[in-house]
């Protein structure tokens, strides 16, 4: 089966879109088959991938809004990842989604025709937890949490995780938390470390090793419309991108081993 990652966190500017452009990126340099799909009205993973919001003639919107094939909408990246782009016309998919069937589940049918093309599907989410965050729960297998280890960081989480139980109780048994990452991380302040230390307490293996830096270069590459590594392979932000890709893909190869090897 292929992974469906919801990257949500109701927070803004935890690095969200940071994480969804650069591990689709990162991704693809383990060549994995990767679409990225924009669920966030300001459509920054749209303009962070090099595709002008502005322009589209069809996007998320149309998907959710008609049953319209996702392929149409679907743009191609230099960085060899697809996108699903968004723009200002989400928003009102937000409330035009209230009044139709299965309002929940629209994304999950649109990734149930397209999700063989793939073999990562990774959702960016608004920094809300409205109808378009519930579409993305509903059609996910894993979360992936970003956060910024501050102090009221953990006191957000709790509406998100309750959240995410509610939707794995009554709409999507198959949604679980698939990670928890760090990002924007400074070891040298010591209130991050007793967060990480809240975070590793709670969470356990949930909490990834890997920890993103600040670093200039994820700031700067989206004015680009680049992921890091497109834009400096080297700097450190990439860099730690693709160590978490590594993480997960060695993750996902390790849960997908039969727990007993065959007598041979
Ligand atoms: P969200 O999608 O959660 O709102 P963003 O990914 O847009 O958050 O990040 C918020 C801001 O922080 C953006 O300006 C982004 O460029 C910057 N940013 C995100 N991650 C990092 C990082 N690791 N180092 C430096 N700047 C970062
Ligand atoms: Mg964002």
């Amino acid at each position: 089966m292929n992974k469906i990652f919801a990257v949500a966190n109701q927070k803004g500017g935890v690095g969200k879109t940071t994480t969804c452009v650069n591990l689709a990126a990162s991704l693809v340099a383990s060549r994995q088959r990767v679409l990225l799909i924009d669920l966030d009205p300001q459509g920054n993973a749209t303009m962070g991938s090099g595709i002008d919001k502005s322009e589209l003639q069809l996007s998320v919107y149309d998907v959710l809004t008609s049953e319209m094939d996702p392929r149409k909408a679907i743009v191609a990246t230099e960085s060899g990842y697809d996108v699903l782009p968004a723009n200002g016309d989400l928003s009102a998919a937000e409330v035009e989604l209230l009044d139709m069937d299965a309002r929940e589940t629209r994304l999950r049918g649109a990734i149930d025709r397209i999700g063989d093309d793939y073999d990562y599907v990774v959702v960016d989410c608004p920094p809300s937890l409205n109808m378009l965050t519930v579409n993305a729960l509903c059609a996910a297998n894993g979360v992936l949490i970003p956060m910024q280890c501050e102090y009221y960081a953990l006191e957000g989480l709790s509406a998100l995780i309750n959240t995410i139980n509610q939707i794995q109780q009554v709409a999507n048994p198959d949604l679980k938390i698939e990670g928890i990452l760090r990002t924007m991380y400074d070891p040298r302040n010591s209130l991050t470390n007793d967060v990480s230390e809240q975070l590793t307490e709670y969470f356990g293996d949930r909490l990834y090793s890997t920890c993103i830096p600040r670093n200039v270069r994820l700031a700067e590459a989206p004015s680009f419309g680049k992921p890091a590594l497109t834009y400096d392979r080297q700097s450190k932000g990439a860099i730690a991108y693709l160590a978490l890709a590594g993480e997960m893909t060695r993750r996902h190869a390790a849960n997908s081993r039969p727990a007993v090897a065959e007598a041979s």
